[in-house]
């Protein structure tokens, strides 16, 4: 793993030191299974066209090449078809840049459908304009004109177009899966409960969090990226009202460009979300540029806390914290709705104070109203649980006697479904 840094200029506002983004970097690669045997920094003044780092440096890493043998050395930059193609020869191994880590990633984390077309469609594209230019680059170094067609030539070109054609085909293909997820989350939009999406930086937790709130056993491991498509389930909240969380993808700091649309097709489940949970590791040394990241992504997608779509700002990881300042920060639970919410997702702490604000966020005025239904209902019934809240219920001789508090935006499914047997109470309730 070899990250390149340039040599900061004075003033630079980037407050991310080389050796985090190292550390990150080989977090990235631990994520697709990848033990790594070096990491080191290589400062550059500026780049070589060539080779992106210096001649000296490409040589003296040579011998450590040789003498560790790995199978694949990770440059943690964007490198051109040309730098890769020179690295690899001049290292006599198999040489990667960032954005191929990432499609590693991706690849191996997709899990729909249109998770996987995407990457497959970000990766087809890397590819293709590898091609191209590699291309130009050979017909430069050949010095001729083009036209005389060498075998390279056509060779690539042949590629050139059958990845243009998978490409067409993959467009089609994605078109398709997302009038059908747009079906699917119409259905979903039906379910009366609201919908709160774990959002963050990658590690931060959220998978953590979502099985704590959940207890569901979905994948949480400590590997970057344990989520790339949304995962949903439902929460019960302290009031009895019920919302659906969304775990999804990690962000990731300087994402590469050609990578945007395979990311942002896993967190279009966000844009649906009434709630945003904004989930921070509270213990990483990078917290704040780490939650900046977050915000503008999350603002470029048109998400942002402007009083407009409820936001909540989670520090988790507080059991890694000092313990004076993590009772501060438990503290200032309290204060809610306007200070992040403490937890840690690892103990359960400050759990409790989360679901309250959960509660509250998606809280609305319910309406009360007396339901009877006759004994042979029992569907009726069913419905009115699953759709309701039930506060009462009595098992008369004429029939069953519900008394339900129901969202507002659910009264007019109820009055469909019942019609005269739901009767209003003059009482209004407020949810949490
Ligand atoms: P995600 O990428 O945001 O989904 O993060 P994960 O939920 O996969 O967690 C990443 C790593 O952080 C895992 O090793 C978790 O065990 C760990 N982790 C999550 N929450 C906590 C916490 O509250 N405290 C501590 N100490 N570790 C946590
Ligand atoms: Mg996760």
């Amino acid at each position: 793993m070899i990250h390149v840094a340039r040599k900061e200029k004075l003033g630079e506002r980037d407050s991310r030191d080389a050796q985090s983004k190292l550390g990150e970097a080989v977090a990235l690669t631990a994520a697709i299974h990848l033990s790594v045997v070096e990491a080191l920094i290589v400062p550059i003044a500026r780049p070589t066209p060539a080779t992106l780092i210096g001649s000296g440096k490409v040589e003296e890493l040579k011998g450590l090449i040789a003498e560790r043998e790995p199978e694949v050395i990770i440059v943690n930059a964007a490198l051109s078809p040309v730098q890769q193609r020179n690295l690899e020869r001049a290292w006599k191994a198999k040489v990667l840049d960032r954005t191929a880590l990432i499609l590693e990633i991706f690849g191996e984390r997709a899990q729909t459908r249109e998770g996987r077309l995407q990457v497959e469609l970000a990766h087809l594209t890397y590819q293709r304009s590898r091609l191209v230019r590699s291309w130009t680059h050979l017909e430069r170094q050949r010095g001729g004109f083009g036209f005389l067609g060498g075998p390279g030539e056509t060779q690539i070109e042949t590629d050139r177009r059958l990845i243009g054609e998978r490409i067409a085909k993959i467009k089609g293909e994605l078109e398709t899966v997302k009038r059908t997820r747009g079906l699917h989350r119409e259905a979903r939009k039906r379910v009366p409960y609201a919908v709160a999406a774990l959002v963050g930086y990658t590690n931060a937790g959220k998978s953590t969090l979502f099985n704590r709130l959940t207890s569901a056993d979905v994948l949480a491991k400590d590997v970057l990226f344990a989520t790339l498509d949304p995962t949903m389930r439902v929460v019960k909240l302290p009031s009895g009202r019920k919302i659906i969380l969304s775990d999804t993808v990690g962000f990731i700091a300087d994402l590469p460009t050609q990578l945007v649309a395979a990311f942002r097709a896993t967190l279009e489940e966000v844009l649906a979300a009434d709630v945003i949970v904004h989930v921070r590791d509270a213990a990483h040394d990078e917290t704040e540029a780490q939650k900046a990241d977050v915000v503008k992504v999350l603002k470029e997608l048109g998400i942002e806390d402007d009083g407009e779509r409820p936001f909540v700002e989670v520090m988790n990881k507080i059991d890694l914290l000092e313990a004076d300042v993590k009772k501060a920060m438990l503290t200032r639970n309290r204060a809610r709705p306007k200070a992040p919410i403490a937890v840690s997702a690892l103990t359960g702490e400050g759990i409790g104070a989360l679901l309250d604000v959960l509660d509250r966020l998606t809280g609305q005025e319910e309406r009360v109203f007396q339901l009877r239904l006759p004994h042979a209902d029992g569907a009726g019934v069913a419905w009115a649980y699953a759709h309701g809240r039930v506060l009462e219920r009595k098992d008369r001789a004429a029939g069953v006697h519900l008394s339900v508090a129901i969202d507002p935006q659910d009264i007019d499914r109820f009055a469909q479904r019942f019609g005269a047997d739901l009767v209003a109470e003059q009482r209004v309730r407020r949810a949490s």
